[in-house]
This record gives structure tokens, sequence and C-alpha cells, in this order.
């Protein structure tokens, strides 16, 4: 509140200083409210999902602010490895987060559903924004993103939320809209929200399936009780919303799955992990028979070295992707022969994502309105790890080193003043 009286007092002077006789009119007795940012991710949502009809919170936000074409997940296209990216600007091979499911030689095995795994600050190994933000003495509130429950460096957001999938998504963002309309004294300069719905019914029916069109349409709703709580306060001009997923969704035949023992045997080695990107750490004695195995094309998949795989996938150094990494092609997918065999055919997941990212099925959503976007701007695609920097941008903080870069933004953003804190 006090940048505004010293931008008015520079008012003065220049106005004095260019020998202007008018008086220069007295200050507002309300001052413009401090700016904030809102980042909500729609996990799984495709960015073919947008302007079918299903979205019109969401096709109205791109209308009045910024729609990216796409925007590239980081490989892995999973859940928590491009959650982390999005928020820290490096990609998985490097935040550490390098699947869902992934083994440490110290810290031991993580999975997304092992709470205090994700409450263990090792497995975190960057900066994300709510720290970043936070060294610069702003208030962060995180409700549920991956990494929100880990005292990374030692810090926590200012307030948190743990992810909590009884409370549903209308609940989480008036949860964040109240956040949002607190007064300025103690209303978050950033907000973030995590929504699993669509992801949810995505896998269990198929992304084209007229329930994850409803998931979808209902998140939409969601998201638009923020919005209207925004706009119901006059916070609109002072708020900018950045709405992302963190990848699309392609869909599943029942027929398309594939018992992990067929691959390599138990003997052979250890699968860290289950799904569309198997990693294999052949045993001791085994590193020639599994190598001899797994390498190379097979039908429904492809295994490197992990020092080989493509390197458009910025992947394979980080020690915690093992030896052998195994990618399955679109709609494929890989389970324990276990699983496989107590799982009913039409039990089994219809869609799926974790597919190479360069797949149109694996897109995901970048759109942001606000004082900082200029209006019905198109952006070409780019890829998930320039989000950070972004965000570092629109609260006016330094961002920590990273693999992207806000210049992408540079014609979609307004010349707006610095965020006056
Ligand atoms: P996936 O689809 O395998 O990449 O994982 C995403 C799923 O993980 C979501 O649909 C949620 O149900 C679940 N999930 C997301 N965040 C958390 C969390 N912090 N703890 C436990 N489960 C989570
Ligand atoms: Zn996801
Ligand atoms: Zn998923």
């Amino acid at each position: 509140m006090r940048l505004p009286l010293v931008r008015v007092t520079v008012l003065a002077v220049l106005l004095w200083a260019a020998g202007c006789t008018t008086t220069p009119s007295a200050p507002s007795t309300t001052p413009p409210a401090p700016h904030s940012v809102v980042l909500i991710s729609v996990d799984g949502l495709p960015a073919s999902a947008l302007g079918r009809g299903n979205t019109p919170v969401l096709d109205a936000l791109a209308r009045d602010g910024v729609r990216a074409d796409w925007m590239n997940p980081s490989y892995p296209a999973l859940t928590f490895p491009n959650h982390f990216t999005l928020v820290t600007g490096l990609r998985p091979d490097r935040h550490g987060i390098i699947h869902n499911s992934m083994r440490d030689e110290t810290v031991g095995g993580f999975k997304v559903a092992d709470k205090a795994a994700g409450a263990d600050a090792r497995w975190w190994q960057a900066e994300p924004i709510w720290n970043t933000a936070g060294k610069a003495g702003l208030r962060t509130a995180i409700w549920a993103w991956p990494g929100n429950a880990a005292p990374i460096e030692g810090l926590r957001p200012t307030r948190w939320k743990p992810y909590s999938p009884e409370i549903d998504s209308a609940a989480r963002a008036d949860q964040v809209a109240a956040w949002m309309t607190e007064p300025p004294a103690t209303r978050p300069h950033l907000a973030a929200l995590y929504i699993e719905r669509v992801d949810n019914v995505g896998h269990e029916k198929g992304p084209e399936a007229p329930e994850t069109q409803a998931a979808i349409r209902e998140v939409d709703a969601a998201i638009g009780r923020i919005v209207q709580a925004l706009d119901a306060r006059g916070l609109r001009a002072s708020t900018d919303i950045v709405v992302v997923s963190d990848h699309g969704m392609a869909p599943v035949q029942p027929d398309q799955y594939i018992a992990i023992e067929d691959m390599a045997t138990i003997e052979q080695a250890e699968a860290v992990s289950t799904g569309q990107v198997i990693g294999f750490n052949p045993r001791a004695g085994h590193e020639a028979s599994t190598a001899q195995r797994l390498l190379g094309r097979h039908d429904h998949y492809e295994c490197w070295r992990k020092q080989d795989l493509p390197a458009r996938w910025h992947y394979g150094v980080h020690p915690r992707v093992p030896a052998i990494v195994c990618q399955f092609d679109e709609g494929w997918n890989a389970l324990p022969a276990e699983q496989l065999a107590r799982t009913p055919k039409d039990r089994l997941n219809r869609g799926s994502h974790g597919y190479d990212n360069a797949l149109p099925s694996m897109r995901a959503v970048f759109l942001a309105a606000g004082p900082s976007f200029r209006r019905g701007a198109r952006l070409p695609a780019f890829d998930n790890v320039d989000v950070y920097p972004l965000l570092a941008k629109l609260l006016g903080v330094t961002p920590a080193r990273n693999d992207g870069s806000a210049d992408v933004f540079a014609p979609v953003l307004t010349p707006r003043t610095p965020p006056a804190h």
C-alpha cells in the first residue's frame, strides 16, 4: 500500500517538473489491490478438450487473455514429474521426481500414494515457486500441489493443504476463492490449486467418454467459482489466473495390456514401475540376459539403456532413472501378471498417459488471463519448463536456475508495472 502513494508523489513531481499548473487530483482513497497470481492445474485435461462446449469458463478466460495452441509435457508424461516441473522449471531428470514410482539408493521407494514419501524433502530436489516467492517475502497458499507437503529446503508455503481426495473440486475452489478474497494484508500473492477429477474419470472411462466430458464440465464450473468470487470483489484487475494441465489422455482398449513378467522375468530384473514407462534394474549376475531380452524394439514397446534414450526426452542422467527404460506405444500398458489376472477386462483402465510426450494425445493445456496478459492473444506451443520462469516474472521475483525461459511469453504480456508488494 506504500507504493501507490510513492507513485502519486512521483506523478506530482513530474507534473511540477513539466511546469504544469494543474493541481494533481487527490490520492484515491482506495489504493489498487496488491497483485496476486492463481495457478490452477486440471490433471489430465487434454489441450483438445478446450473449445468443445464443455469448458465455458476456461474458454472465456482464454478470450479475456491468452491461450497456447498447447503445452508440451516433460518426459515422462506422468503427474508427479510434470507437476514438479511446472513449479520448478526443471525437467524431471534434473528435479528428482523422475516418475510416479521410483527407487533411490539412500532414500528408498517412492509412490504417489505414499504420504510419508510425498512429505520427505529428500525426494524433491529443486526450488518450487512457493519457495522462490517465500524467500522474497511473499505469501503463498498451496492446495495439494505435488511437493507441497515436503519442507523443501527447510521451507513451507505460508499456508498449504494436503491432498484430500474426499474434498470435491468445488469445495477446493471455494477455499482458493476465500484465500484470494482476504484483505490485502493476509491475501496470498500466489495461490495454487490441484484438481484430479478429470484424470481419474479419464483413466476409468477413456478421454472421449460422456462421463469424462461431464467431469470436465464439473471442473470447469468449479474454476468458475474462483473467477466469480474475484469478479464480485473487483479483484480480476489485480489477479492473474494461470490454468495448466500436466498431460493429456489417450484411449486404451481392454486388450492392450501386457504382463510385466513377460517383458523380463522376476529373476532377471526388478521392475521399478508399472504403466507406460517401465524401468528395470537387472539383478546381479543377470545384466547381460536382461539387456538381451529387453533392449530394442518389441511389438508394443521399445527399451533403451538409460544413457541411450532419445535426446529429445532429456532423460536418463539422474541416478534414480533405472538402468533400462521401456516406453510403451500409445494406448498400451504393462501391469503385473497377478493384477492382470484378477482384474476383469471391463474394469481395466480405458485411458492412459505416460506415452511419448511428443504425441498429440499428450498435449497439455495452458491459458492465462489477468492484468499481465493481453486480451485474446494466442501462443504457439511451448515446453512446460517455461511456466516457472513465467510465474516468477508475474510475481516480480528472481527465478532459481531452471531449464525454461519466460521469453516465449513476451509477445502476450502487457507492460504492467512491477507488482506492488
Ligand atoms: P497418475 O495418473 O498415475 O499420473 O497419478 C495421478 C493421480 O494421483 C491423480 O489422479 C490423483 O488421484 C493421485 N494424486 C495426486 N496427488 C496426490 C497426492 N499428493 N497424494 C496421493 N495421490 C495423489
Ligand atoms: Zn496427471
Ligand atoms: Zn493420470
